[in-house]
């Protein structure tokens, strides 16, 4: 069965396609068939392609786009013919599975999309203004080029669908929850999968277990997962709420917000000072990547230092309440780009939690572990590294949707 997964961001779209076997789903993530970046953020006007196949064949590319979805049509015509061909026509492809950021209280699972889907990702796009319109491009793109595939949608707040409700409402006016203005949460697809990929590599019953999945990417957002349910999460209503990011503040007082506005700055100001010029960018003066934060706290920057010292404060805290939520901790679970590759985060965030009996194997630590525990023998609390899988993770429930759809076809039939 040959699955493409469509993982569509605000300023760039990752797409990949996988080969799985019609029977069995395999333990691991295997190599995908093909694999694409494009990137809209240099070029006004352009866009860059890099596609990638298993034989290592390699396509960079400049192109005009006027349009992300001719980017797209572009792009994914790369499977179809020239040197990354690996495909020869398009019916090859059985399934479509694409990241939809916002689900909104309707959608939950793994979803094949109807007119009435695409409906409602579109209606749901005031709730994700960035997200939304570009998964649903990525899905009309894609049903133009592959006719014959099942198209299927994987919501990035689906996981979070079950969180309580004194967790998940606003203690605003109830009217609030009523329209709406609830916690969603987001990461869900990888918090999902490293709670799943934790009881494996511990060798328990994911039921018996209590996580704190630490998702640290450019946004950043932690999970409270207890029997493979998630019962708190850090992001809320937006991807903004939570902890200190790349260049989203995460939780601000709101009376800050109202100060502003009282002297004058719109809406729209607020928006990009928040999104995009607050986190370890706003504070450090300098970048938003953890890698040129590490280094200018070398150069002895103060600024750096205490854009990081910041990050691991609020990191700590938040780690913190999402344990009370739980009641205890068998995992503590690192993930994404700072999560998965910077040993300095990990070890400043786990320090906290030593009164608890929670010891880190430091040698581990710095040896790039990768699904792998990296705390001591006799550590109370089990610490793991886990690379993100989210594009592994789409494919697996478009398999899944696949196997249901050819079932009930061949029943019918
Ligand atoms: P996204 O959330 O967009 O999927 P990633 O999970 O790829 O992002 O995380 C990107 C971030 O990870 C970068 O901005 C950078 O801060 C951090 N990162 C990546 N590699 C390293 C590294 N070797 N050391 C420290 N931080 C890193």
């Amino acid at each position: 069965m040959k699955i493409l997964v469509m993982n569509a961001g605000s300023s760039s779209q990752k797409s990949c396609l996988y080969e799985i076997a019609s029977e069995q789903l395999p333990e691991y993530s295997p190599k995908p068939l093909w694999e694409a970046n494009v990137d809209w953020t240099h070029y006004q006007g352009f866009a860059e392609l890099k596609v990638k196949t298993a034989h290592n064949t390699v396509l960079k590319e400049k192109i005009k786009a006027d349009s992300h979805a001719s980017a797209t049509e572009h792009v994914l015509n790369t499977l179809l013919q020239g040197d990354t061909q690996v495909i020869e026509e398009a019916k090859e492809i059985d399934a479509v599975g694409h990241r939809v950021v916002h689900g909104g209280q309707e959608y939950y699972q793994a979803t094949v999309v109807t007119e009435e889907v695409k409906a409602a990702i579109d209606r749901l796009s005031t709730f994700a203004p960035i997200h939304n319109p570009a998964n649903l491009e990525g899905i009309e793109a894609t049903e133009k080029v592959f006719p014959e595939a099942l198209q299927v949608a994987v919501f990035d707040t689906g996981f979070h669908s079950q969180i309580p409700l004194p967790a998940a409402v606003y203690p605003g006016p109830y009217e609030w929850y009523e329209q709406g203005i609830r916690r969603y949460g987001f990461h869900g697809i990888n918090h999902q999968y490293c709670a799943q990929r934790a009881a494996q590599l511990l060798g328990r019953n994911l039921n018996s277990l209590r996580l704190i999945t630490c998702h640290l990417g450019n946004g950043c957002s932690l999970a409270a997962i207890r029997a493979g349910k998630s019962i708190d999460t850090t992001m809320g209503f937006t991807p903004l709420e939570g902890l200190m990011m790349g260049t989203r503040s995460g939780s601000v007082d709101p009376g800050i917000l109202i100060y502003l506005l009282r002297k004058g700055i719109d809406a729209d100001q607020l928006d990009e000072i928040l999104n995009r010029g607050s986190g370890l960018k706003g504070i450090s003066g300098l970048s938003a990547d953890m890698r040129s934060i590490q280094s200018a706290i070398t150069e002895g920057n103060s600024r750096a230092q205490l854009a990081f010292d910041m990050f691991i404060h609020r990191l700590r805290s938040h780690i913190g309440s999402m344990l009370a939520v739980l009641g205890g901790l068998d995992a503590l679970i690192f993930t994404a780009g700072i999560g998965e590759n910077h040993a300095l985060t990990r070890t400043a965030a786990c320090e906290a939690f030593a009164f608890l009996g929670l010891k880190l194997d430091e040698a581990k630590n710095q040896a790039s572990p990768k699904d792998q525990d990296i705390a001591t023998a006799d550590s109370a609390i089990r610490v793991l590294v886990i690379p993100a899988e989210e594009d592994w993770a789409i494919a697996k429930e478009s398999w899944h949707l696949m196997r249901t759809h050819n079932a009930t076809r061949q029943g019918k039939g």
